[in-house]
């Protein structure tokens, strides 16, 4: 309790608020630049159980604002999921941390969400953000949404049954996610620093049973240094799927693609029936193919020049170096297995 006095002696907390920190479970969905500064400060402050959900991990171009991963975690490729559980294990060793591996799909989240007191949106994509809209609504959990990119960040806490969800206020249209992403607008360090930050400060004051929280979007210009909110407590709309009890994204009706591409010239794999796979038996197979590494998590191999294969043990592969969905599938066929 010691190492807390300077969070609970301020009055919105107090050690009332502190015991409940002490004792809830926050899931963190994405390990990311908003991902790894929300669970910073969450253990910081003594939050009893984080999970870390990622499926991917750590370059050199995240370590501008990724702030719980080094070169040396780069190197190694650990995932980021689990060298997030390692830097939080030594700032505070009394709290309990469950890295998840994995890609967030209709399929898991229900069982990765469940039995949490809330959770903290790290997603990279529109897609993944409207699942988490929509099982936060059907298990009741509230959640806090953040982005940030270029010099600009938002935020907001979504409780479901009081006020907008967040399809309510950004409804779904059909071929989303062609807007501005990190790779082509860039994004300061500092913006997703200053945005998990308050994600975290939103989740304390949920925990702690803060009456006020949610029904505000807030956005910042950090290169402007303003900020303005804007009061959505209302706008609640008629209409939306999601507040009508219909899940359309947690039952897979937008697009559950066995292959996606993904920023920056990679193709996912997922396959239908996903089977664990055995990371050294598929590194001894790949080792006369070409050159393979395999650090425990996943195994790395290159089939030819420019093109560089990852294999998670939940089955998922990454092709990088390619945006042609056919040439991936062909290459997973032939090296991993169908
Ligand atoms: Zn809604």
């Amino acid at each position: 309790m010691e190492r807390y006095a300077r969070q609970w002696v301020f009055p919105g907390i107090g050690r009332e608020g502190q015991e409940k920190i002490l004792a809830a479970r926050v899931v963190v969905l994405g390990c990311g630049a908003l991902g790894c500064s929300s669970s910073m400060a969450l253990a910081r402050a003594g939050v009893g159980h984080l999970t870390l959900v990622d499926r991917d991990f750590p370059e050199l171009n995240n370590l501008n604002r990724q702030i719980l991963f080094d070169e040396a975690d780069v190197a190694a490729r650990i995932p980021k999921a689990v060298a997030a559980a390692r830097r939080l294990a030594q700032i505070n060793s009394s709290i309990r941390l469950d890295p998840v591996v994995a890609d967030v799909n209709p399929a898991n989240i229900l069982s990765i969400l469940s039995g949490a007191d809330v959770v903290v949106d790290g997603t990279d994509n529109l897609d993944t953000r409207y699942l988490l809209n929509d099982a936060a609504a059907k298990l009741r959990i509230p959640w806090v949404y953040g982005g940030a990119i270029a010099a600009g960040g938002m935020w907001m806490t979504f409780r479901p049954g009081r006020g907008p969800c967040f399809r309510c206020l950004f409804p779904y249209r059909p071929g989303a996610g062609v807007g501005e992403t990190c790779e082509t607008a860039g994004v300061l360090g500092g913006l997703p620093m200053a945005v998990g930050g308050m994600q975290a400060v939103e989740v304390m004051r949920l925990l702690v049973g803060e009456e006020t929280v949610g029904g505000r979007l807030v956005s910042l210009d950090g290169w402007k240094g303003t900020v303005a909110q804007v009061d959505v407590g209302r706008l609640r709309a008629r209409d939306c799927p999601t507040c009508r009890g219909e899940y359309e994204f947690l039952e897979g009706k937008h697009g559950n693609r066995a292959e996606l591409l993904l920023c920056g010239n990679t193709v996912q794999i997922l396959q239908a029936r996903a089977q664990p796979v055995q990371l050294d038996e598929l590194a001894a197979r790949l080792a006369p193919l070409g050159e393979v590494e395999n650090n425990g998590f996943l195994v790395r191999f290159v089939p030819e020049d420019g093109i560089e294969m990852v294999v998670f043990a939940d089955g998922r592969t990454l092709v990088c170096g390619t945006s042609d969905l056919a040439k991936a599938r062909s290459l997973h066929a032939q090296y991993v297995g169908a």
